[in-house]
């Protein structure tokens, strides 16, 4: 075979094998081989490089599309500075995902608009980097989907289905208070979960004595939830004002901003 016809079987084949991001680099790389004396194994190198972080970054993308996250917010989006009732270390620990490995449950609670669903969402992210599979869901979200499977009598699937993800994130338990029935499967899947050892991370505004009323005030079976759920858990509990409506007193001060520099300058 000639020069160039191994050029073009070495794009072809790796667009053959599956590794697009390789072939679509070889030319550049290539030249710049030549250009900057790379070893063979310094090139190879640098397009498997290429070539695995493309593959990571659709498995991410995969697991993100997923995830039925209502937006994306990362922790680096997440203003530490104006919540000290938040311990940043500790999150900077969670960002290392260990307790993803460790099944490590994470539970925030606190009033609304604190960043509870923000932080949630932020560590789900991270579990994603990790290419774990991920699975959000508000809590009344989930009890109508397990009503509505029960049903139409494919509860064993739909709760199969739930238990699988590596990491299950309930927002917002305690919003809205659970029917007796709906209230018992979400146990069933908080109880399922456990027994697997996969990590959960619940979002609340409610404290842990009010989770009666949560769980259609039976409280022996908020107890047995609370049991399973904190054996292995981060508690964090956030303090404070809305950041929402802190953020609207902001802005309503700084448009008052230029109306007074005005003023002092005529
Ligand atoms: P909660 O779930 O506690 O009700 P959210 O996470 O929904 O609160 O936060 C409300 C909004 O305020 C979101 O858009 C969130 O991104 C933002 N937010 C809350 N706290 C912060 C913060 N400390 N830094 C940046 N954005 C924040
Ligand atoms: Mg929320």
């Amino acid at each position: 075979m000639s020069a160039t016809s191994y050029e073009h079987l070495a794009k072809e084949g790796l667009e053959s094998l599956g590794h697009a991001s390789a072939a679509a680099l070889l030319d550049q790389f290539a030249q710049q081989a030549a250009a900057e004396n790379w070893s063979y194994s310094h090139f190879l190198g640098r397009l498997l490089e290429a070539e695995l972080a493309a593959r990571k970054q659709r498995s991410i993308d995969t697991c993100l599309r997923f995830s039925n996250f209502p937006y994306l917010k990362r922790l680096a989006d997440f203003d530490f500075t104006s919540q000290p009732s938040i311990d940043r270390t500790l999150f900077e620990e969670l960002a290392t995902g260990r307790f993803l490995a460790e099944a490590r449950n994470v539970i925030l609670l606190g009033p609304p608009g604190v960043g509870k669903t923000h932080l949630a969402i932020a560590l789900g992210i991270i579990a994603a980097e990790f290419c774990y599979r991920i699975y959000f869901s508000s809590a009344l979200e989930l009890a109508r989907k397990l009503a509505t499977a029960f049903a139409q009598n494919h509860l064993p699937h739909t709760m199969k289905v739930l238990v699988q993800p590596k990491l299950l994130i309930i927002d917002e338990i305690g919003y809205l208070p659970l029917d007796p029935h709906q209230a018992s499967m979400l146990f069933e899947l908080i109880a399922k979960r456990y027994e697997r050892a996969l990590p959960t991370i619940i979002t609340s505004n409610k404290a842990f004595g009010q989770w009666g009323q949560v769980f259609a005030n039976d409280s022996v079976l908020a107890s047995a939830a609370l049991d399973r759920l904190l054996h292995h858990s981060t508690v964090i509990s956030i303090k404070g004002d809305s950041y929402r409506l802190r953020e609207k007193r902001k802005s309503g001060l700084t448009s008052l901003q230029p109306n007074l520099t005005q003023t002092t300058i005529n």
